[in-house]
């Protein structure tokens, strides 16, 4: 990807875990790669098309000079996520914030912290079987649209399908959406509980009646196996009611490990589709 490269920007700032940094203040050195697509600014010789980075010096002037913060890790992580909340055209930042003059008694010549944070794309399945199912499934997309981590830019339409597995139950109401999001995966985990728990989700028996239920199916093209979390999905290739909605939104999407489109797994599920 294309790079704004920001070296060695100099600011007066007052972190430290000393109370003298926070009263005295001392010189800290940024340095910041913004990626972006700088090819519609190339064509167009355009500066709306690009990024500013006089712009981003000035805003990272005022974010290290304004707080006061410990670590240069939390300064580096908050600093992040508002350049990548602010500048929409930045898929990535690398940051490394330098401290020439770490007050440690010996003599060093810097000490950094360098971090790299970027939106990542992901697939959430979303169904509901009991209460006003629609409703519910509305509501938690709401709720995740409504995180600053989170956005939603695509969601399926919402279709009715039978039970999976513990079939003496509700129909299901099931959908389809894409976000982009800041979280790791297992922080995006932690955030689908929270609005299942949100939405009145209770687990009682496997695969069992739920209000609302909120499945990672793919982050990016990574691939995680571990006991809390399996991406993809394990069964999302034998599920017809994952797939179809999500054809309707990424029919060329790419399971890592099968190496199937989303269309493909369909169609190999059910023949006639
Ligand atoms: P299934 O996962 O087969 O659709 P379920 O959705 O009914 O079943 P839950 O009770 O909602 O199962 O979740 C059980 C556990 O599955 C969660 O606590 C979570 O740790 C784990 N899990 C593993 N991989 C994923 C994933 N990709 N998305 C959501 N949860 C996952
Ligand atoms: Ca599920
Ligand atoms: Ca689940």
């Amino acid at each position: 990807m294309d790079c704004i490269e920001i070296k060695n920007l100099e600011i007066f700032a007052n972190h430290g875990v000393f109370e003298e940094e926070n009263r005295l203040g001392q010189k800290f050195v940024v340095c910041c790669d913004l990626f972006v697509d700088t090819r519609p600014a190339g064509l167009s010789d355009d500066l709306e098309q690009s990024v500013h980075y006089g712009d981003v010096c000035k805003f990272i002037n005022e974010f290290m000079s304004n707080k006061t913060y410990y670590l240069i890790e939390a300064v580096a992580e908050d600093m992040a996520k508002c350049i990548l909340l602010k500048y929409k055209k930045v898929k990535s930042v690398k940051l490394k914030i330098k401290k020439p003059w770490a007050p440690i008694g010996l003599h060093l010549e810097e000490v950094s912290v360098t971090i790299e944070r970027g939106w990542h794309d992901a697939f959430i399945s979303v169904g509901s079987n009991m209460g006003n199912k629609k409703d519910n499934i509305e509501t938690a997309i709401k709720r995740l649209n409504a995180d600053e981590d989170i956005e939603v830019v695509r969601v399926s339409d919402l279709i009715m399908t039978e039970p999976y597995g513990f079939k003496d139950q509700d129909d299901f109401l099931n959908g389809a959406i894409r976000i982009k999001t800041l979280y790791t995966p297992y922080e995006l985990l932690k955030c689908l509980n929270e609005v299942e728990t949100l939405g009145g989700r209770e687990r009682t028996v496997k695969w069992g009646p739920r209000t609302i239920d909120l499945d990672i199916l793919m982050y990016d093209d990574l691939i995680i196996d571990t006991e809390d979390l399996t991406i993809p999905h394990a069964d999302m290739e034998n599920r017809e009611f994952v797939l179809k909605p999500l054809n309707e939104i990424a029919p060329n999407l790419r399971h890592p490990v099968l190496n199937k489109t989303v269309g493909r797994m369909l169609a190999d599920l059910i023949p006639s589709s």
